[in-house]
């Protein structure tokens, strides 16, 4: 396996830890999650660095620095509408809601 590469069990690995070290919740619909951890690794594969799947990067790392995962927009999201961009971390109280994710406005084109 290439050096960089990442399975997706990998970045099913990374989310979880970066849940768990933020005090986030994972999105409890497993399909939709294996299906970001495959766009992580994939991401990885690609460039290097665990771009947001839900993203386009420029594939330059210090371009891409705000949207590599945990994307700098994560907590402005979850204090806005509960969950990040991707909806891949949710906050524990919209977690307890149980209520879906619902896409929102992408944050970076407005700050960028
Ligand atoms: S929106 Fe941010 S925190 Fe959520 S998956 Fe993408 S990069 Fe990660």
């Amino acid at each position: 396996m290439d050096r960089k590469a990442k399975t997706p069990e990998q970045a099913m690995e990374f989310a979880r830890a970066v849940a768990r070290h933020q005090g986030w919740v994972l999105n409890p619909d497993d399909g939709f999650v294996a299906d970001l951890a495959d766009g992580l690794a994939r991401n990885y594969g690609r460039y290097g660095y665990f771009l947001c799947p839900c993203r386009d990067g420029d594939g330059e790392r210090s371009d891409d620095a705000d949207i590599i995962c945990p994307c700098t927009y994560a907590v402005p999201d979850q204090q806005e509408y509960g969950h990040c961009f991707c909806g891949l971390f949710l906050t524990k109280e919209f977690a307890a809601r149980r209520q879906a994710p619902q896409p929102i406005p992408e944050r970076r084109s407005a700050e960028a």
